[in-house]
């Protein structure tokens, strides 16, 4: 098969990354040439996670690589960035465990859990000894978390929970959840760690999409938990929404990885492939497809850049992490799709990755705010109108 993780630095953006960030990247690409790709067919068609490979993130420094102190790398933003995009030119399901597990469960408890929690739980899970998946979505609340139907009412010292959360990334694998519930106070978050009693997961089966993740349902039924389990600093929607504005960063990044991997591939194929007289790649509809997509995944790179960078300078707004997300996630989707009609019947079978990074890029582009919730927050930003109700 083509390396399909070969550089795409088209306006010679290299030029403008530190050695440091350079040297992550080209680490996590080889890992991934090395460790993931030639099984990830596998686990994609058995619907199973390659959980060895854990232990492999984990030393790459991957989880909670841009949190500073309790064990994490303390990587800048760009770094991270980089390290989810080789991780989705690998695979969409790969990254999504490690955005779970830092910019969602590792972010929920480093903002808004207390010392203890922060002590207790954040070196083992940047040591890949505890995983963490992240409950908001319900079965009847998607795009709205705001109408969560799960509730944790206090009970002496310490409170009950009851509610279910649906399409969980990493559920049934993990150690610990952190969910969020409706109190008397409004919404707030609570660390639920498996085997409590009460709480149960199920996996959701016969997707066709991050066929190499997991994706749960949990169910909580009179959950009892104490003061310990309650993030003390997480105080209304704005609490899980920014922790979603940490993964979307992320995910904006990851997007271009799965992009350049399908038009690596669409490249080397047409190249090599010849219908009529010559090489399709020297038909000219070929050819505005591949300039196309080139064209897009640039762009994407350079938003990511300067996205990056302002996240480093801490001017960073979640509304232009709203851009990033829905630009490069639904350019992404286009140049997958492009790709396999590129491929003919080739572009359906799994001797080439067009066709699960294609369906993978659906949930990327539905989970974390829609293509159209994006939309929402970024025409809200500009018209000062709300246009979600
Ligand atoms: C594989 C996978 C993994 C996931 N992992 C997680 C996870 O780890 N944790 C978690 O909490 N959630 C997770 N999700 C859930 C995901 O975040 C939701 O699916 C997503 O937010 C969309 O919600 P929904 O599916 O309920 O769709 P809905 O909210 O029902 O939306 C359906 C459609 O209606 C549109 N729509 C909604 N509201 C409006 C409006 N006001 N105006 C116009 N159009 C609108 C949407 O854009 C969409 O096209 C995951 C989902 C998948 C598929």
């Amino acid at each position: 098969m083509a390396n399909v993780l070969k550089d795409l630095d088209f306006y010679q953006i290299d030029e403008l990354l530190s050695p440091e960030e350079k040297m992550t990247r080209d680490s996590v690409r080889s890992f991934v040439q090395r460790e993931v790709i030639p099984n990830v067919e596998r686990h994609f068609a058995n619907e199973t996670f390659p959980l060895e490979l854990v232990p492999r993130l984990a030393e790459l420094g991957i989880f909670g690589a841009n949190l500073q102190g309790y064990g994490c790398a303390g990587m800048n933003n760009i770094a991270y960035g980089l390290i989810m995009q080789e991780l989705e030119a690998g695979d969409s399901g790969l990254r999504s465990l490690a955005s779970v597990q830092s910019s969602l469960a590792m972010y929920a408890i480093y903002s808004a859990g207390s010392e203890e929690q922060k002590q207790r739980y954040l070196p083992a899970m940047a040591r890949g000894k505890l995983i963490g998946c992240f409950g908001l979505t319900e079965p009847d609340h998607g795009s709205d978390p705001g109408g969560m139907e799960t509730r944790a009412r206090k009970d002496g010292q310490g409170w009950v929970l009851n509610g279910t959360k649906r399409w969980i990334t990493n559920g049934s694998i993990a150690n610990l959840a952190v969910v969020w519930a409706k109190v008397d106070e409004g919404i707030t978050g609570f660390i639920v760690e498996q085997g409590t009693p009460g709480f149960t997961t199920s996996d959701i089966h016969g997707k066709f999409s991050m066929r190499a993740s997991i994706t749960s349902e949990l169910v909580f039924e009179d959950v009892r938990l104490d003061e310990r389990h309650h993030l003390p600093n997480a105080r209304g929607l704005r609490a899980p929404l920014s922790c979603l504005t940490q993964a979307r960063y992320g995910i904006a990044w990851g997007a271009i990885g799965a992009a350049r991997s399908c038009y690596q591939c669409a490249l080397e194929y047409t190249k090599s492939r010849k219908q009529f007289s010559r090489p399709l790649a020297g038909y000219q509809m070929v050819q505005r497809k591949l300039v196309d997509m080139l064209t897009e995944i640039t762009k994407a790179q350079l938003i990511c850049l300067r996205l990056g960078q302002m996240k480093d300078a801490g001017s960073m707004r979640p509304e232009q992490v709203s851009f990033a997300k829905r630009n490069n996630v639904n350019a992404a989707l286009e140049i997958a799709r492009m790709a396999r009609d590129m491929l003919g019947a080739n572009g359906i079978v799994n001797e080439y990755p067009i066709i699960r990074h294609m369906l993978n890029l659906e949930t990327v582009n539905a989970y974390e705010g829609t293509f159209d919730v994006q939309t929402l927050i970024l025409g809200r930003d500009i018209t000062g109108e709300s246009a979600f109700d």
